[in-house]
This record gives C-alpha cells, structure tokens and sequence, in this order.
C-alpha cells in the first residue's frame, strides 16, 4: 500500500485531498499543529486503520518513520485575515515547512505537491492569469507575506527538482469553496453565507466591482490529483473560469439564502486584487481537467452544509484567537 504524507490535513483542501486518497486506497498520515485547522474536519476518517493523525507543526523537522510515497504540502494559513493575524506562521511555513518538506522528499524519494495560489500573481495586469504571467505583488504590502511565501515555495520546489531531481508538482489555486471552510475565517463566501444565517447585512468591501472567480471544492481536489500522478512539473492553475463581482455574488447569496438582507459597504483591504479568473488552458491539454460543478449547484451544497452548523458555531467569535500562538 502506497503512502502519502497530507500536512495541513485539517484544513478546507487538506481534509478533502486525506477523502481522496483514502478512497483511492492509499495510507494516509494526516499532520497539522491546529492554528487554523479544525480536527473535526477529519472526525469521518479518525477510525479509519489506513489514517493516522500527527500534531505536528511542519516548520519544525518532520520525522515520519518508514517509506513515504507522496507528500501534498498544504499547510499555510490560506485567508486574508488569517495571515494579516499570523503573518510570521505563514512566512514561516512557506520556507522553513516546505524546507522541510522537500528534504523529508529527498531523504523518502517521494513525489511532492505543493500548494500555490493565484496570489503569486498579485493583484494582475494581465487578464485572464496564465502560468507564464510573473504576477504583480507588493513584496511588503500586507498579503505580501503569503504572497512571497508562496512564490518562495515555488522556488525552492522548482530548486530541489533541478537540482536533486526530486519529483515536483505545483499547483496555484484559484478560490475556492465548499463544505468545511471555517465559517469566520473571513473568507467572502463564509462571510456572506454567516450574515445571512444570522440576519446581518452582507459586507461588501469596496464598490464591488473587483471580480473572483470561484471553484467547487470536489472539481479543486480532482485537478489536484490529476496533477500528482500526472509528469507535469511547470506550475498548473487550477480554478474555475466563471467569473463574478463580488457585488453580484452578494445577490446571489441573498438569492441563495432567501433573506431579506442588505448589501453595506466597507472599505477595500490594502492590495485587494481588482480582479482575477484562471487561464485553464494548461490543466485542459495536459491533465484533462476542466470544472464540473456550476456555481448554482456548487453553492446550494456549501449552504446545505453551512446549515447544518450550531446556533453557538454560527454565533462563535467573528474570527479565531490566535494569541496562544503568538510566542511562536
Ligand atoms: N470581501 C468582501 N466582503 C467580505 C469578505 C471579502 O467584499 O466580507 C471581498 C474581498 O475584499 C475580496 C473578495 O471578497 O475582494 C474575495 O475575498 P476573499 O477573502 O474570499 O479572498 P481573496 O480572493 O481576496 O484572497
């Protein structure tokens, strides 16, 4: 049986991708320290005899016993409030874990995902992003430090494969969304959906006008896995071209949601992206892969599961305390 090391495994995608490779009958050793992650995110796979679940923060030596297969790397805190909170973590994580990452690869022989974002590209001038644009970032704005993490990890990634001939995969993801996003994480669609459950007005940031383009979580982790066995080594976007403001996407959430709420409006964060929607081209000619699951379906599935949440979930603190890991 093949093994496959998931760092960031309770997250959104890390969860989901630990899913995957279970089903597709891999063992699976799952590993977060739990800054962001939520070990309930991985309650369905706890019992499983293939799973086995590390605390373990990834910018500290990894030591997994045995032969390792494959790695994804996906720890990192993903949104923008959450490493405006802990922007240390995340400069961290995208250099020292992914350092340790790939040496773990080395050392195992395993093949290696990591996890890029569409951040790389910054806030774009080139219109729709392809892999071959060099991105538009503002080294010490605030998202600068996901942004140059993440554009780091490709680097490193891309060393170790010239240079030890490690086996590399890179994926940048577009937005993302589905079942299990952190319902306070800060993230547009966890915000809207949150205020409309809990009859508040709908924060739109800006005029709205500034566009995202949003894949189901499902047609991500599928492009993921394509990528991971497929020879592909240049970067790959993957994300779903449909693109949307942020002002319309409000609607459809009130659509959505039946409420009867307002769209208030709040200032636009510091380098907010004006606009963004994948070039998929490349993921269609060498993996195959296009989106499968519209944003009318997509979205009534993330609602489903965003009702079955608690009345003191839905009403728990806007956004997750992070002071224990200050020191850190
Ligand atoms: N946004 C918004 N209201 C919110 C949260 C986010 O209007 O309550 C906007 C945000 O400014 C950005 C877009 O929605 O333009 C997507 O934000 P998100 O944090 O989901 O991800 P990003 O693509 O910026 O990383």
């Amino acid at each position: 049986m093949e093994r496959v090391l998931v760092t960031g495994a309770a997250g959104f995608l890390g969860s989901h991708l630990c899913e995957r490779f279970i089903k597709e009958g891999f063992r699976v050793e799952a590993m977060d320290n739990l800054i962001t992650g939520d070990l309930n995110n991985l309650s369905a796979l706890m019992d499983h005899p293939n799973f086995s679940f590390h605390k373990h923060d990834v910018t500290e030596f990894i030591n997994i016993e045995g032969d390792l297969d494959h790695i994804l790397h996906f720890a990192s805190p993903a949104s923008p409030i959450d490493y405006l909170k802990i922007p240390i973590q995340t400069l961290k994580v995208g250099s020292l874990g992914i350092h340790n990452c790939l040496g773990l690869a080395k050392d195992k022989g395993a093949r290696v995902t990591i996890a890029s974002t569409s951040e790389i590209y910054g806030d774009p001038e080139v219109h729709p992003q392809h892999e071959e644009y060099f991105g538009h970032v503002n080294t010490i704005g605030p998202r600068g430090v996901y942004d140059e993490a993440k554009r780091f990890q490709e680097s490193i990634t891309m060393a170790y494969h010239r240079y030890h001939g490690l086996e590399t995969r890179i994926v940048r993801i577009f937005n993302t969304y589905g079942p299990r996003m952190r319902l306070n994480d800060g993230r547009v669609l966890p915000a809207f959906i949150g205020q409309a459950l809990r009859g508040e007005d709908l924060t739109v940031f800006g005029t709205g006008s500034q566009t995202r383009s949003f894949c189901y979580v499902d047609d991500l982790i599928e492009g993921i896995y394509r990528l991971h066995f497929s020879d592909e080594t240049r970067p790959v976007n993957i994300g779903n071209p449909d693109e949307i403001t942020i002002g319309d996407f409000a609607e459809e959430i009130i659509a959505l949601t039946g409420t009867d709420q307002q769209v208030v409006y709040r200032d636009l964060p510091e380098n907010d992206p004006k606009q963004r929607q994948p070039d998929i081209t490349r993921a269609k000619a060498v993996l195959g892969w296009k989106p499968t699951v519209d944003r009318a379906e997509g979205l009534q599935r993330t609602y489903a599961y965003f009702k079955t949440l608690t009345k003191e979930e839905l009403y728990k603190s806007e956004h997750k305390d992070f002071t224990d890991f200050r020191k850190n």
